[in-house]
């Protein structure tokens, strides 16, 4: 999946579980930051990219780098609230309707680490569904690297489709517009992406 793609999932899928309700702004933050952290194997491409094949989808998602990256995380957020921070800095940049309001909530270390891990854990699956097409190889994600040498992949859509971004981008319009039912909004919208993505793999024979 895209940035974008991992970001909107992550965001769903905290506020589809009610995440906000219970500890703010803060978790839905993180839980899309999180999103993407597994993505930095994907850094060497900057510098070479024989190193960018070997590595990416491989050294960062793994539950290892999971486990490790979501404890310094949690606690460095716990230490330094830097979430709220950065958040509340940024609010000169933004219009009114859009800016963060300072967070009442005392969100305890084990529900960010919760938060972070389960963002990064459903970047896997999200990983291996969609791969490879134009000219790309599928690229195999080893959940239990380096211990563990074995990669999987189950291509249902080609990387680069856009049909996860429209769906995905639809549910987050739908929570501006509908403020009062955004769990069920976020819920439904993911399964709206599920339901797509296995069309669409039936639709490739791949199911
Ligand atoms: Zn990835």
């Amino acid at each position: 999946m895209t940035t974008p793609e991992h970001t909107l999932v992550g965001i769903h899928a905290a506020i589809a579980v009610g995440a906000h309700r219970r500890f703010g702004w803060i978790v839905i933050v993180l839980a899309g930051i999180a999103s993407n952290l597994p993505d930095w194997d994907g850094l060497p491409m900057l510098v070479d990219m024989a190193r960018f094949e070997s590595g990416h989808r491989v050294w960062g998602h793994n539950f290892f780098w999971i486990i490790l990256s979501s404890l310094i995380v949690a606690w460095s957020q716990v230490r330094y609230h830097w979430i709220d921070s950065v958040c509340t800095r940024s609010n000169r940049f933004l219009p009114n309707e859009l800016r963060f309001e300072k967070s009442t909530f005392i969100v305890p270390l084990l529900v960010l680490f919760l938060v972070c891990f389960s963002a990064q854990a459903i970047h896997l699956p999200c990983d291996m569904v969609v791969s490879g097409g134009n000219g790309l190889s599928d690229w195999h994600i080893k959940p239990l690297w380096p211990v563990y040498n074995v990669g999987y992949v189950f291509p249902l859509i080609p990387w680069g489709d856009f049909g996860p971004t429209v769906i995905l981008m639809t549910g987050t319009i739908l929570l501006v517009k509908v403020p009062t039912r955004l769990s069920l909004v976020s819920a439904a919208t993911l399964i709206c992406l599920c339901v797509y993505l296995l069309f669409r793999g039936w639709m490739r024979g791949m199911l």
